[in-house]
C-alpha cells in the first residue's frame, strides 16, 4: 500500500486551513477534490452550507498511487481503462460505466484530448470513502481526484461514482489541451466544462436542482464571474462558491450547447493562445456574440434574468 509523504499531509492541512495552494501546471500534475457541498446544497437550504467543498492541490508524482497500490491480480482492463480495484472483485459493470462515460465525454471533448482515443486512463478504485481517504490523504467527503500528468484517476465505490468520474475525467481531457502548451485553462472555463459533464453524464437526476439554483439564486456579472477565484474564499463564502459553480455550469452549457462544438473549440484555442475573452468570443462566434456584453445579454435571456 502506498503511504503518503509528510509534505502531502502538510499540503492538506494547508488546504483545510483554507490557504489553498494555487493550481500550478508545471508538469507535475494537478489534483482536484470535489466534495459533497454542492450537492448537499441542492438538497438543503443554501444558507446552511458549512464546508468549503472544492479544493485544488498541486502534488508531486511521489504522492500518487502506482501499480502496487493494490495487488497486481486485482486489475481489469478495457479498451480505454486499466482499473485497479481494492475489493476482491471489481464491481459488476464498472468498466461498462467507464467506457460509456468515455464515449459520451469524447463526443464533447475529443478535440481537446485526441490521445484519449488510443491511450488508456488508469483508475484506482478504493472500496469505500474511508479507505480512499486513508490511502490518498484526501478528505473522506471528497468524491474523487485526478493526476493530470500521469493520467490517473482515484475514486471509490459509491452510488456517486459515475458523476465523480464524469467530473474528473472531463478535467483530465479538457486540461490536457492546455497542458500540452504548458498553459492552464481559466478556472471558470475548466470548472464549467467539468460541472456540465458531471450533470449531463453522471447526475442527470440533479440537473433540475442546479438549473433552479441559477434561475432563482444570485448570479455574478460576467466580468466578475470570470475573475472569481474561490481559493481566496473562506467557509463564510461557501454559498457564494456554490453559486459560482452553478453559474459556471450554466455559462458553459450556453457556450457548448447553443452553438457548435467547432465554435467552442475555436473559443478555447483563442483562450489558450492568450487572447482576451472578447477576442476569443469574436473569433468563435462572430457577430452573433462578439464580446462579453453580448454573451451576458444572450446568456441572461436564456436563463430568464
Ligand atoms: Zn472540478
Amino acid at each position: 500500500m502506498n503511504t503518503l509523504k509528510p509534505s502531502y499531509k502538510g499540503l492538506l492541512r494547508n488546504a483545510f486551513s483554507l490557504q489553498i495552494p494555487s493550481p500550478v501546471y508545471d508538469g507535475r500534475g494537478l489534483h482536484e477534490v470535489k466534495g459533497e457541498g454542492l450537492n448537499w446544497l441542492f438538497r438543503n437550504s443554501p444558507y446552511k452550507l458549512i464546508l468549503p467543498f472544492i479544493l485544488i492541490f498541486q502534488l508531486t508524482n511521489s504522492t500518487t498511487a502506482n501499480d502496487k497500490t493494490f495487488p497486481e491480480h486485482q486489475t481489469v482492463s478495457s479498451s480505454h481503462f486499466k482499473l485497479h480495484h481494492e475489493s476482491s472483485y471489481a464491481p459488476a459493470g464498472v468498466l461498462n460505466v467507464l467506457e460509456g462515460l468515455h464515449a459520451k465525454l469524447l463526443l464533447d471533448l475529443h478535440a481537446f484530448a485526441p490521445w484519449a482515443s488510443q491511450d488508456k486512463v488508469e483508475v484506482f478504485l478504493f472500496k469505500d470513502a474511508a479507505s480512499y481517504a486513508a490511502h490518498t490523504g484526501m478528505p473522506k467527503w471528497a468524491g474523487a481526484h485526478v493526476n493530470l500528468n500521469t493520467r490517473q484517476v482515484y475514486g471509490y465505490e459509491s452510488e456517486r461514482f459515475q458523476r465523480a468520474m464524469a467530473h474528473e475525467m472531463a478535467h483530465l481531457f479538457f486540461d490536457s489541451y492546455f497542458l500540452v502548451k504548458k498553459k492552464h485553462p481559466p478556472l471558470w472555463l475548466n470548472e464549467g466544462v467539468a460541472t456540465l459533464m458531471e450533470y449531463e453524464y453522471g447526475a442527470e437526476y440533479e440537473k433540475a436542482g442546479i438549473e433552479r439554483m441559477v434561475a432563482n439564486g444570485p448570479v455574478m456579472p460576467l466580468n466578475q464571474f470570470f475573475a472569481y477565484q474561490y481559493r481566496h474564499s473562506g467557509p463564510q463564502n461557501s454559498k457564494q462558491v456554490a453559486h459560482w459553480y452553478a453559474q459556471s455550469y450554466s455559462v458553459i452549457k450556453f457556450l457548448m450547447r447553443r452553438f457548435s462544438n467547432a465554435q467552442f473549440v475555436t473559443f478555447c484555442e483563442k483562450i489558450r493562445s492568450g487572447a482576451p475573452i472578447d477576442d476569443a468570443l469574436s473569433a468563435a462566434y462572430g457577430l452573433q456574440m462578439n464580446n462579453t456584453k453580448s454573451l451576458e445579454k444572450l446568456w441572461r435571456e436564456g436563463i430568464g434574468k
